[in-house]
């Protein structure tokens, strides 16, 4: 017999002593007993039955070997919402957030007036930028990409839940704009940016969970943003913004490819809220 706060005390040493973070016992507990966090705490002296103090002893024993907290629990708050998620997407970020947030103000900027948009999500895994932009702005018509179709089947689930009309089509970076002769007048992308050197230095949570193909572009962590160089002229309109998430030492790097292949394009690159460089926001043209 135990009660909540014993198996909550037991599941917080178990973890830390694994070098775990405390806080994931009670995530997981929140989530097995199907509670709010406020709920659980005032649930301590209830006793535990079996059958959930032993899905929560496997959960524990799952996060403690290293998957994500938010794989057991299938779920991840972004921007306010809950997303799906399994071991085909990327966890959202909160970095990501921030993304979202940079293409609402610069389109307002950018597209001053009210005329409908057409915006594009490239590699969308769980959906969280597509969808949440679909939700947040009346004037965005948003399509998302993925390489990964098991991705895109957890995306469409996300939109369909979520309330969110977006379009999903499978292909490879802008390829599946190209064979439809779409033109985007918003392009948005948070693609695979760590190179393979810095995946060694990350923690075995996210290097040998995550799916691989999500993390590393699997060369020096710029090999998406060169393809997005060269073929970003034959999907755009006249104007369109485009916002890409980066690494944090990568700021330099796109400053320097937007100038040489889009010389007359206007580019900022701006810090996340650890001040560290984390999004290109660029306005191109066709013609650079
Ligand atoms: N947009 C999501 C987010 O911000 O949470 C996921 C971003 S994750 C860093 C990169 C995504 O790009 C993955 O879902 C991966 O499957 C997808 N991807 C990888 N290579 C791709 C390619 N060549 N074309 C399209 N998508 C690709
Ligand atoms: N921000 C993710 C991480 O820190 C990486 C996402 C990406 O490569 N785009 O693991």
């Amino acid at each position: 017999m135990k009660t909540v706060f014993e198996a909550l005390k037991w599941a917080s040493s178990y973890l830390a002593e694994a070098g775990r973070d405390r806080n994931a016992a009670e995530i997981l507990l929140a989530n097995q007993l199907k509670m709010e966090r406020s709920k659980l705490l005032a649930s301590f002296h209830d006793v535990m039955h079996d059958r959930d103090l032993f899905a929560f002893q496997k959960a524990v024993e799952r996060h403690r070997s290293g998957v994500p907290v938010q794989y057991i629990t299938g779920k991840e708050q972004f921007y306010g919402r809950e997303f799906a998620v399994n071991e085909h997407v990327l966890i959202p970020r909160p970095e990501t957030e921030e993304v979202v947030e940079a293409v609402l103000s610069e389109i307002d900027r950018v597209f001053p007036g009210a005329e409908p948009l057409s915006a594009v999500d490239i590699g969308t895994g769980s959906g969280a930028i597509a969808v949440t932009l679909a939700l947040e702005s009346k004037r965005l018509s948003v399509c998302a990409t993925d390489i990964s179709t098991e991705a895109l089947a957890t995306a469409s689930a996300n939109a369909e839940r979520l309330g969110a009309d977006v379009e999903f089509v499978s292909g490879d970076l802008l390829q599946p704009l190209m064979r439809e002769n779409k033109k985007g007048d918003v392009i948005v992308s948070n693609p695979p940016y760590i190179s393979v050197e810095e995946m060694q230095s990350l923690s075995d949570v996210v290097r040998l969970h995550e799916p691989v193909g999500a993390l590393t572009d699997g060369a020096d962590g710029l090999r998406f943003y060169k393809r997005f160089m060269e073929e970003l002229p034959e999907v755009i309109a006249d104007q369109a913004l485009v916002v890409f998430e980066i690494g944090w030492t990568q700021g330099g790097a796109l400053r320097d490819m937007f100038r040489r292949f889009f010389p007359n394009s206007e580019v900022q690159v701006k810090k996340d809220i650890n001040g560290k460089d984390r999004i290109v926001c660029a306005v191109i043209g066709q013609n650079g």
